[in-house]
């Protein structure tokens, strides 16, 4: 399976082809960049998780760069390179409609997500925080953390660029950044974009409209004039009910004007308030009793019209900013390991991540597509059996087209 997934990124991606062109700041290279980056992509593809597992298996030595030298050139290897190679790999799965939009749009996703909390390693990027110390001796944690812009999907997101949070730095100022260019590089991605309620910003709004986008963004400060005007609403009108499996949704949708200064225009204020039943145990532990649940949301967007369907697919399309943390920081840090720091310097973080988010996104552009075998039914099955073919491999460089 691990030849077969190597060889569906050539066919498809010409992926090795395309990471040739990627450039180090060494001055007098002996190994290939190229060499390097295979070597990258066999770790995530394979799913080893580690730099010294990739030494563990039958391949001779003198086909594998060394731990020192991957680490060591991970340090200046080009992130706008990595980054171009994958642009080239979204814009062939979204010409052969590899990448489908999700409840009738194209949705993007933007997120924080930290990663690397340690108290004993750090280096000079590394962000820090004060940990409550009951002795009077001050402790430190440091971390890096990371933005991230990602495609809704039905089946599965694609992670499309990451910009790192540097020390002192707000993750609004790093998701700002990363909107721009992903706008740049990937003009008609997406038509709208949805983050949590730190995305409800002037900033951010204005930044999208001037690319002809659209944003959605959770309201939860009660102390925004947008709250308190949209709750106060909510207790004059009747909502639309309407149930959807086992929850039952009261919405109300009102369009409000002068209550956010910094925006000044008109914006529309979703709020949905949801009761879900479940079946949970009774106290005495021996029968069954239903208990209700109801949880409160609000957005607010600048989407006037009636481009995002009925209430219900409105709703819908709202709550799949969920699929950042599902389908993509929990996902890629549980099964593909993504918070492990393969070598600990600020260019080597985000060059395994844009090369695992590479991976990722064709692996599961792979399963969905190419895994015919009723027996693969779980991503972790599929993931061991490439590992399993990794490991009975005798030589490997031979997968890669180009002369290294
Ligand atoms: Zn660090």
């Amino acid at each position: 399976m691990f030849k077969r997934i190597i060889k569906y990124c050539l066919k498809h991606f010409d992926l090795f082809e395309k990471l040739a062109y990627v450039t180090d700041r060494r001055i007098k290279p002996q190994i290939l960049t190229i060499k390097i980056l295979s070597a990258i992509v066999f770790i995530h593809i394979a799913n080893l998780g580690s730099l010294h597992s990739f030494f563990q298996n039958n391949i001779s030595a003198k086909e594998l760069p060394s731990v020192s030298t991957i680490a060591r050139v991970a340090d200046s290897l080009s992130l706008d390179g990595i980054r171009e190679v994958g642009s080239h790999v979204y814009k062939i799965a979204r010409a052969k409609k590899m990448i489908e939009p999700y409840m009738g749009q194209y949705i993007a996703i933007v997120d924080g997500h930290e990663i690397t909390t340690s108290q004993y390693c750090k280096c000079i990027h590394c962000k820090k925080r004060k940990l409550k110390s009951g002795k009077g001796t001050a402790k430190y944690q440091y971390y890096h953390s990371f933005s991230a812009l990602i495609l809704a999907g039905e089946k599965y997101s694609f992670v499309l660029d990451i910009e790192p949070i540097a020390p002192g730095e707000s993750e609004i100022t790093s998701s700002y950044r990363l909107i721009k260019r992903v706008c740049k590089n990937y003009p008609r991605a997406f038509k709208i974009l949805i983050g949590d309620a730190l995305y409800l910003n002037a900033k951010i709004f204005k930044l999208l409209e001037s690319c002809h986008k659209k944003a959605i963004a959770v309201l939860k400060e009660k102390r925004r004039q947008l709250f308190e005007e949209a709750n106060k609403l909510s207790l004059l009108t009747e909502p639309k009910i309407y149930a959807d499996s086992k929850t039952t949704y009261k919405v109300w949708d009102y369009t409000i004007g002068n209550c956010w200064d910094g925006y000044g225009k008109d914006v529309r204020v979703i709020v949905s308030e949801e009761t879900t039943t479940k079946r949970v145990h009774a106290r005495d532990g021996k029968s069954w009793e239903k208990k209700s649940v109801v949880t409160n949301w609000m957005w607010v967007t600048n989407i006037m019209d009636s481009s995002l369907g009925d209430l219900k697919n409105t709703v819908r399309i709202c709550h799949s900013r969920w699929q950042i943390e599902n389908k993509c920081f929990n996902e890629t840090v549980n099964t593909w390991k993504a918070d492990h720091i393969y070598r600990h310097s600020e260019n080597a973080i985000i060059a395994f991540l844009l090369l695992l988010f590479i991976c990722v996104n064709i692996f599961n552009i792979f399963l969905a597509r190419n895994i015919k075998d009723k027996k693969i039914k779980t991503k972790v099955y599929l993931i061991a059996q490439i590992k399993a073919e990794f490991y009975s491999l005798k030589r490997l460089l031979f997968l890669v087209p180009i002369p290294i």
